[in-house]
């Protein structure tokens, strides 16, 4: 009698972008029997049809995993271009009151076809071609995790990844290159106004999604909280996979070294390796706008005082001026930063 196809299983981060994604998923992906695969909805244009690197620094169709993975994909690289064109429809017909009527069934009976059996077959061939037992997608969008909740033979287990919304927002306001080979030299950037839209809906969405679905673990974490004890975060996360802690590794000046993993998008900070440390970011509290600070405090009322976020905050931390992730990035191929174009535009000094 043939054997049972296993089930795979998705530890699918919530959320909304500059949260902690892709850091979360890198500590995850320590360890034993967890990949870290990156924004997995990002893996068609971004890794194929745009030929971005792979955090291994490969391209996409050349690193080791992923082409093992794409070789088990009876679509092929030729289809890149028309399955992402599908993701992407699927998603966007999610809008907001399809969404919410899912919340209200608490689960959602709509069929998306192609995409259904597009993100199955990617997902079993990524636990095949891995060997793990539990993958990491760091996809964030509510709409996306939706469709990744209905797969029939996909375990879901949601981590919903809040950060203070004026920080996300002062990050969304940043120059970050893109070491990537992507075909815009900067990372996008957000409006004030658009990111705490963003912030509200989002965060607001997952927890109608998931909070209460009986069929799925739904466990939310606050960057914050991540930052100030990693090996905690890290272990309640596992404990809701049914996974045992894993010791994170630590230097003797208290930084955690993490290895280059084979993430397929995500955050610039994918692409680095060596030892990260954990510092309060605070910058947000004395560098940003005051009108702006009030801007996103308004708008995102009263979900941050939900998530436990002050609304006022002492600019008394000048100290703290960097962002968390102390990563030194030291690239594999010195040509990456080579590669911007000269087109785009100039980030002010
Ligand atoms: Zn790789």
């Amino acid at each position: 009698m043939a054997q049972a196809q296993p089930r795979v299983r998705v530890v699918f981060i919530a959320g909304t972008g500059r949260s902690g994604s892709t850091l979360l998923a890198r500590l995850l992906g320590q360890a034993d029997g967890v990949f870290t695969a990156g924004e997995l909805r990002y893996l068609w244009r971004r890794g194929i049809v745009e030929g971005r690197l792979c955090g291994c620094h490969a391209s996409v169709c050349a690193c080791p995993v992923w082409s093992g993975v794409l070789d088990r994909l009876p679509a092929g690289l030729e289809e890149a271009a028309r399955l992402d064109a599908e993701l992407r429809r699927v998603i966007r017909g999610r809008r907001l009151p399809l969404l919410l009527l899912d919340a209200a069934r608490r689960r959602s009976r709509r069929s998306s076809g192609e995409a259904q059996r597009e993100l199955s077959a990617l997902l079993t061939a990524l636990a095949d071609e891995t060997g793990a037992r539990w993958i990491v997608d760091s996809s964030k969008l509510p709409a996306y995790g939706q469709l990744l909740t209905t797969l029939p033979d996909v375990d879901v287990v949601v981590v919903h990844l809040v950060r203070d919304a004026r920080a996300a927002a002062f990050s969304w306001q940043r120059w970050r290159e893109l070491p990537d080979d992507a075909p815009q030299r900067w990372m996008q950037r957000q409006s004030a106004a658009k990111s705490a839209s963003l912030w509200l809906f989002w965060n607001a969405l997952a927890e109608l999604l998931w909070r209460r679905r009986p069929d799925l673990a739904y466990l939310r974490l606050r960057y914050e909280d991540l930052i100030a004890d990693p090996q905690a975060a890290v272990d309640a996360v596992l404990a809701r996979c049914g996974e045992p802690a894993v010791g994170l590794p630590l230097t003797s000046d208290g930084r955690i070294l993490l290895p280059l993993t084979h993430a397929v998008a995500g955050n610039p900070d994918r692409l680095g390796a060596g030892a990260i440390r954990f510092a309060t970011d605070a910058e947000w509290q004395h560098s940003m706008r005051r009108r702006q600070r009030w801007l996103v405090s308004a708008l995102t009322f009263p979900l941050l005082r939900h998530h436990g976020y002050a609304l006022r905050h002492r600019r008394d931390h000048p100290r703290h001026s960097r962002e968390h992730q102390h990563v030194r990035f030291r690239p594999r191929n010195r040509s990456l930063r080579l590669h911007a174009r000269p087109r785009d535009p100039v980030p002010p000094s």
